[in-house]
């Protein structure tokens, strides 16, 4: 604390990364990287740019990448927006869409980076009831009173809504934007981006940090109507005319050019999920479906808090909160099959 902080630094409640615990033997499930390294064209991509790439400034707004990902997903280049990893794209939106209306609505158990943008912009919540088993349902939130946010598939619990779904909320809420943030899209839920011709109300953010193993490099994605990038590219420009380096302008245009390695690593992390979900509930873990490269796991022969720290000190990470109604349950981030073989000796072990 220094006097020099203004109230609005003073009252924030920053978010918590999970741990990035340095280390040789880690068995690392707790931030939700992709086990598998980047495509091999992502390094040649880097390793072709020149030096004097690196003494100009970058591309400001990206084309080159904003070309390939329209092109990607057949949409024009003026609904494509790119951002320093999705959580600035999230920033961005909190600020250009959500401050100065009614609180906005989302799933009460759900990214907890949201409260903390809200609480940045001074933006009232409304968080959104689950259903027991940590559905998202459609009939919870009030419609056209404020703008929604949820996660698709939902984090930590993993459960998808049908793009269905999507359309219905769509349908009904056409006064207020509704974002779907989809970073864990890559792993089996159905993407909205096919809605965005249709619907002026939807916002959908992605990311390059999970299904594209490119968390290190801070890349995100936004895909909309033109009006809206256009409201995102206003507020960007008023905050940062440079967020994407010109080494993950490349890297990522190299991974959206490599389809075949990204559907690769990504079928066989969904393998080893189906996997893990049978292991745990062979070890007795309530397990919910998860559409994404994690699973939200509750034990039931010791507490949650147990198992996690019992795997902790045995420096094998998953992730833990001890706030209610999560506080019984792990989200353990899917490795490879050696990563979840180590993890579940080290469960085996617990039980004997
Ligand atoms: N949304 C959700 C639901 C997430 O879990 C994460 C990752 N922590 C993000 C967005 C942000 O990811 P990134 O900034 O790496 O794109």
């Amino acid at each position: 604390m220094s006097r020099f902080w203004t109230d609005t630094v003073r009252r924030l409640t920053p978010y918590v990364p999970g741990e990035q615990r340095q280390g040789d033997g880690i068995v690392k499930l707790n931030t939700n990287e992709n086990p598998y390294p980047p495509s091999p064209e992502v390094f040649k991509a880097i390793a072709a740019v020149a030096g004097d790439e690196l003494r100009r400034y970058p591309d400001p707004e990206s084309t080159a990448l904003c070309q390939t990902l329209a092109n990607y997903h057949g949409l024009g280049l003026d609904e494509v927006f790119v951002g320093n990893g999705s959580d600035e794209i999230l920033a961005l939106s909190f600020l250009g869409f959500f401050t100065g209306g009614p609180a906005l609505q989302f799933p009460a158990v759900s990214y907890s980076f949201y409260p903390v943008y809200c609480d940045l912009y001074d933006i009232p919540q409304r968080p959104i009831p689950l259903t027991d088993k940590f559905e998202i349902r459609l009939d919870n939130f009030t419609v056209n009173d404020g703008c929604i946010i949820f996660p698709n598939p939902n984090a930590p619990t993993g459960r998808a809504l049908s793009r269905k779904a999507i359309r219905t909320l769509l349908e009904r809420h056409t006064e207020y934007l509704v974002v779907v943030d989809e970073a864990y899209i890559d792993f089996g839920a159905e993407s909205a981006i096919p809605l965005i011709k249709e619907y002026p109300n939807l916002l959908v953010s992605q990311t390059f940090s999970k299904g594209r193993s490119l968390a290190g490099m801070r890349i995100g994605a936004a895909f909309a109507q033109a009006s809206l990038i256009e409201g995102l590219k206003r507020v960007k420009n008023s905050f940062n005319s440079y967020p994407i380096d010109v080494l993950a302008q490349r890297a990522a245009v190299a991974s959206l050019n490599d389809d075949d390695y990204f559907r690769q690593t990504v079928a066989a992390v969904i393998d080893t999920r189906t996997e893990c979900i049978r292991e745990l509930q062979l070890r007795g873990f309530d397990v919910l479906p998860s559409a994404a490269n994690f699973v939200f796991a509750r034990p039931t022969k010791s507490s949650a808090q147990a198992v996690f720290e019992i795997l902790n000190k045995q420096n094998i990470l998953v992730r833990y909160w001890s706030r209610e109604p999560i506080a019984e349950w792990l989200r353990i981030s899917i490795g490879t099959p050696q990563d979840m073989a180590k993890m579940f000796a080290a469960l085996d072990a617990l039980v004997s």
